[in-house]
């Protein structure tokens, strides 16, 4: 039995710990925010890592909770519909493919870890030694653990301690989340606005429930300071059309607002010593690839497998082995994708809006989106599980 600290309970931390613990090793969870964080907008789980879910034996209760999207709606400026497509077809979820609300899964996976929780408190400091990890926590706590992993996403603490800072990938947007009133009645539909340079959208799984909007915005400067998310959005959205007035209103009373660049992580390696890099904290994805729970989840099997089977000097090597072309094939579709959803010009939006108004009519759309979506389908596959 080896005692190891996870840093972050989203997806990845918690997913892990489920497997080891189940393993035999003590597993502590130390999450920076004070509970779960349950905000956030629908994720998807596809190919190899509806596999992770089924091993982690959560994958009914995953799937009881899918969104159960019906449809994708896309309005003018006036709110009134152009184009109006299945959800399945145009997200290219295919067999166990599942979309559920990212608290969901976190909680589902939380639920199910069998670790120690340690919420409010993070790691403040770290010593790699020979017989152990010793670290300091903020709380004034500290412990001796055989291995440490980060898995408190994009912008990890851990990794920039362990590995020094890199800069990320920016990808030219940012991205915001927060619940508010379903005011639109809609029901398992998802309603999208598009203008230059930013889009709406916003989704409910039931009309007398709430609704999740998500606003994202072109800005080709990195690193703005995301204590300024409120600001930034309510800066670029100013002006909009469709109900973007009322969106802000309701975004600033939003206690769940998530914010944070459309960003990439490039790591040269995922280990230093005993401790390791997993999900976004060693390679997100970016929200445009759609693969970053799936990713995390993955990551989570083939790390627990590969430590099941060796010493950790062994196991992170296999690990990084099997899981970086997996990741690569899959990155490089978040930034192909990135188009798609951070608005170009008038131009680009009056050229997409058009395929989506026509696309109804082509006589083989379900092969049009098909071929959109195979790199999709074979990024999410590209490794055994
Ligand atoms: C609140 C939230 C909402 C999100 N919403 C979306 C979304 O709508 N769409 C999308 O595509 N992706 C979203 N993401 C990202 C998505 O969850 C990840 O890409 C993916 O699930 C990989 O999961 P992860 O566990 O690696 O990272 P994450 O899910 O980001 O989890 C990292 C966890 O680490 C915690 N943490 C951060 N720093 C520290 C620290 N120093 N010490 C301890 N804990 C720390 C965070 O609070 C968080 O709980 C969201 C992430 C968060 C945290």
């Amino acid at each position: 039995m080896t005692e190891i600290l996870v840093s972050g309970a989203g997806v990845a931390g918690p997913a892990l710990a489920r497997l080891l613990t189940r393993q035999g090793h003590h597993v502590t969870v130390v999450e920076q925010a004070v509970s779960l964080r349950e905000a956030g907008y629908k994720v998807d789980v596809r190919g190899a890592a509806t596999t992770v879910l089924h091993r982690l034996g959560v994958y009914e209760q995953a799937r009881a909770a899918d969104t159960g999207m019906r449809q994708i709606t896309y309005v003018n400026r006036t709110g009134k519909p152009f184009a109006a497509l299945p959800a399945d077809l145009i997200m290219g979820r295919r067999g166990d493919d599942l979309e559920i609300m990212r608290g969901d899964l976190s909680r589902i996976l939380h639920d199910a870890a069998g670790a120690d929780f340690a919420f409010g408190d993070s790691i403040a400091e770290l010593h790699d030694g020979p017989d152990g990890v010793d670290v300091t926590f903020a709380s004034g706590r500290t412990g001796r653990f055989g291995l440490v992993v980060a898995a408190d996403g994009l912008h990890s603490a851990t990794r920039r301690r362990v590995l020094g800072d890199v800069p990320l990938r920016h990808l030219g947007g940012y991205l915001s989340i927060f619940t508010t009133a379903n005011t639109l009645g809609i029901d398992r539909e998802e309603v999208m606005y598009a203008e230059p340079g930013r889009l709406t959208f916003v989704y409910a799984m039931d009309p007398a429930g709430p609704a999740r909007v998500g606003m994202i915005f072109a800005d080709p400067r990195a690193g703005h300071d995301r204590r300024d998310g409120k600001r930034l959005v309510a800066d670029a959205f100013a002006g909009g059309g469709w109900r973007t007035a009322q969106f802000l209103d309701a975004m600033r009373e939003a206690d769940d607002f998530y914010f944070d660049s459309l960003s990439q992580v490039e790591m040269p390696r995922w280990s230093s010593g005993r401790v390791v890099l997993l999900g976004d904290a060693a390679h997100c994805p970016a929200p445009s690839s759609g693969q970053g729970t799936s990713l995390a989840l993955v990551g989570a099997w083939v790390l627990a497998e590969e430590l099941g089977r060796a010493g950790h000097v062994e196991a992170f090597a296999a690990y990084e082995r099997r899981m970086r072309p997996y990741v690569a094939k899959n990155m490089e579709f978040g930034r192909r994708m990135v188009k798609d959803m951070v608005p170009g010009g008038r131009l680009a939006i009056g050229f997409r809006n058009y395929g989506m108004r026509t696309l109804k009519f082509h006589p083989r759309k379900e092969q049009v989106i098909e071929r959109v979506l195979a790199p999709l389908r074979e990024a999410a596959n590209a490794i055994t599980v």
